[in-house]
Order: C-alpha cells, then structure tokens, then sequence
C-alpha cells in the first residue's frame, strides 16, 4: 500500500508539472504568436524575397495604392501615381526602409491567435495613409525630373498631404540598372524624412528669432540707433567684413529696415546679427526652433539636423547665421518650423497614417494628432509671419501663387551645376492650414524654382 501511495504521489507531482508545462505554452503562444508569425520565415506571409503578402494599402481617399493579388504584390495602375508615391508606400522588397511596407508589417497583417494562418489572406488590413495620391503625381510632376522632395501638410492636424522625394523608381517595373546606374544614387533613402543639406537663407528666420527673444537692441548693433530690434535699419554695402574674413550679398542692398533685411535676403544684415548674438545665443536659438530634433513622423524617425558653434571665427559664425558654413537641416523639422510660425509658437508632428481598418472595414487605429513642445514665443510667431507675408509681396511677387502664403527662399551655390535650393512657407488663410516645403537638387534658385514647385503643388491643393 505505502508502494502503491508513493507511486500515486509521484505521478500526482509529474501530472502537475506537465499541466504547467502546458499552461506557460499555452501563454508564451497568446503573447508571441504574431510576433513568430511576422518573422520572415513565415511562407504564408512572405515570398522567398521577402514580400508581404497580405495587406493593403489607400491614400485618404480610398485609393488603393498597394495590394495583394494571386500571391503577388501589386501597385496603383498609374505609374505617376506609383512613382510619386512610392517612398510613403514602399517597394516590393522593403527596401526602402522607411515606407508603410517596411515599418507597418504588424498593421498590415490581419492575424488573430486563435484562429492562426486561416485568418490570413490576402486583403489583410488597410492601411490608409493620409496623402492624396493626386496631388503627389502632381508634385512629382512639377518636380519635372529633378532631384529633390516636396512636402505639403496640414499644420494644425498633422496630416502630410502631398509627400514625393526623387530620384524614384517605378514598383511594378524596377530599373534592372538600378544598383549601379548613378542617376539612383540614394533612390531608396526618402530625402524629406531621413537627410539634411546646407539650409541656406531659409535659416534666416531663426537667427531673426533668435535675436528677437534675445532682446537685443538697435543700439547694440549701432550706437547711433535706439529703440528695440524692430527699430533698427541697417545699411549693407555688399560686403561684411570681419577680422579673419568676409561674408557678402550678391548686391549692395542699401539702407533697410529689419522686415526689408528678410525681404532683401540680405547675408551682410544676418551676419552682422549672428555675430552681435554670439555663438552661444545662436546655438540656443536654433536649439529652441527644433532643427536639431528628430520628429517621429508616423513610425519613422526624421533625421537630426546639425550645426557648429565651437572655436569658430566671427565671419564663420556670419556664414552659420545665412545658412552656409557646416549648417545641416532635415526637411521636415524646416517644414515643422515654418509651420509653428504659422501656429503661432507650435504645430502638430506630421504623421503619413490616418487610420488602419481590418478587411471587414473595422476600424482598428486611428493616430492622435501630436503638438510640437513651443519652438517660438508667441509674439515672435506673429512678427515672423507678416516678415514671410512681406517678403512674398516684395521679393517673389503674391500673383504668381493660387492663394496668399508667407514664404522664404535658400539657395545654396554648387561647386558643380545649378544651385540647390529651397522654399518653405505656408498659406495665410487658417482655414486653410497648408505648411510647404520644396527643396532641389542642382534644381535653380529658390525664389523661381523651388517657387514655382509650391506655386503648381498649391494650385492643386486650393484651386
Ligand atoms: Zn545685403
């Protein structure tokens, strides 16, 4: 009997440690199994290179860009429409890292634990971005073969509207030349999320803002002067000299008030700011205006611009403070700073993704719109914006644009070729809350081309 006990006892404790055993399976299974079934060896998901399968994705209209059909990864029958829509969409093999194909699996997959593979198919989930497919093969065709990025958002609830970044390539007809033909070059990176370049004049603004919410005065930068910063006239003799060298304007611009100096572009005026500030003042300020942040913009994170304070002589902070020496900006946080002129000291983070729906229509996700944290004070944001109108009245003319903005142009001369160039702004109507950021490679000078991109973007956006 005392053998028979033991013996019960002993299968009573291994019964136990097997229902265990069975229980921590079971719960390992519930909170992993999508995560074992994205891995890439999952054939039901994947091809043998790597395509996704299931999933769908729309622009804010319903149009579908991207979807599955007979096992195949499929594309928009326009091929403006793929072109220019393809760094937010993505290519077929998740090359482009930072697209809705590459970062967004776990969206697309409409997969359900206790069910397993029988509730994949095809369709899986949609994912519906907020661009309109029409207005980005508009911008890529104003973009007319160069290279560069357009972005237009909606400053207030965060959605990108229109975003195209070039070179591009067609998904349904990859170039076989596409890894060494050199017109590709960076084909997969999109420009307007994860490089920065030489910013040029469209960092004028933040010196202004910087030496706005220094408080400096029109006497600390001419004795003979008085009364605050708004006051003061400065006098550009097309050349700005410094002890260790020189920072000059491609003309004599003369006499003119501190809203004519934006107006005028003129470098001898920021320079002359940039130095009087210092480089620890500079810093801050552009600190404070966000260009150095990295913003996440959907599920991907933008890239760090960068500048150089440090040992620097006074005519180099004069070329840091137009835009020039080692300054670096990414296009988005220029976009974001433009547009929290316009918000008046904030904007709301841009975001691709309006909502994700499962194939029944079921919505399932829907991002919050985010603000940015204050990048200017109020008043600053206010002076800044009737600068921007003003300059658009007097340098680049209000006819040329389908509705009032407030702008400012950069370019930035090349050693080789035409200038790169920018133009950022946004338009003045705030029911119309449209923020815009057009840079070109090679592309001309910033008033006139990059100008015109957001001139032909805009007159598709607000007719
Ligand atoms: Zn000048």
């Amino acid at each position: 009997m005392k053998k028979i006990r033991s013996r019960i006892g002993l299968c009573s404790v291994v019964l136990a440690i097997f229902l265990a055993g069975i229980l921590v399976l079971l719960n390992t299974y519930r909170k992993n199994a999508s995560e074992w079934f994205l891995t890439p060896y999952n054939r039901h998901l994947y091809s043998s290179e790597n395509v996704l399968l299931t999933g769908t994705i729309a622009d804010r209209n319903g149009v579908v860009l991207s979807y599955v059909k007979n096992g195949e990864r499929r594309y928009h029958a326009n091929a403006d429409v793929r072109m220019s829509t393809l760094h937010v969409v993505g290519d077929p093999y998740g090359k482009i890292g930072a697209s809705a194909l590459a970062t967004m699996r776990d969206d697309l997959v409409s997969f359900s634990a206790a069910k397993g593979i029988s509730s994949v198919d095809e369709a899986g989930n949609t994912v519906v971005l907020t661009i309109d497919a029409k207005l980005n093969a508009a911008a890529l065709e104003a973009l007319d073969g160069r290279n560069g990025t357009v972005c237009v958002y909606n400053y207030k609830t965060g959605e990108i509207l229109a975003l195209v970044s070039t070179p591009t390539f067609d998904p349904s007809d990859i170039p076989e030349d596409i890894e060494e033909n050199p017109s590709y070059a960076g084909v997969y990176m999109n420009r307007f999320l994860s490089t920065t370049a030489t910013p040029g004049s469209v960092l004028k603004p933040v010196i202004l803002q910087a030496a706005l919410e220094s408080g400096l005065q029109a006497s600390d930068l001419d004795p003979a002067q008085s009364g605050p910063l708004i006051d003061w006239n400065f006098t550009c003799k097309g050349v700005n000299r410094f002890p260790d060298g020189y920072v000059n304007c491609p003309k004599v611009h003369g006499k003119q008030s501190l809203i004519e100096t934006l107006a005028d572009s003129c470098n001898c005026a920021y320079a002359t700011l940039a130095v009087a500030l210092g480089p620890d003042t500079v810093s801050e300020g552009i600190r404070k205006s966000g260009l150095t942040d990295s913003y996440k913009v959907g599920t991907v994170n933008t890239a760090h611009g960068a500048f150089r304070f440090t040992g620097i002589y006074d005519y180099q902070l004069g070329y840091a403070g137009v835009g020039l020496y080692l300054d670096q900006v990414n296009p988005c946080s220029l976009l974001v700073y433009y547009a929290a002129i316009a918000g008046g000291g904030r904007a709301a983070v841009p975001n691709t993704v309006l909502e994700i729906r499962d194939e029944n229509g079921k919505l399932l996700r829907r991002p919050e719109t985010e603000l940015t944290r204050e990048l200017l004070d109020a008043s600053t944001a206010e002076y800044l914006r009737k600068a921007l109108s003003e300059d658009v009245r007097l340098s680049y003319g209000t006819d040329r644009f389908p509705c009032a903005i407030a702008a400012k142009s950069g370019t930035v001369s090349q050693s080789k070729g035409a200038s790169n160039c920018w133009f950022a702004g946004f338009t003045t109507d705030e029911d119309k809350p449209y923020a815009f950021v057009v840079y070109l490679e090679h592309g001309g000078t910033g008033s006139r081309a990059a100008g015109d991109v957001a001139a032909a973007v805009l007159s598709h956006l607000v007719p």
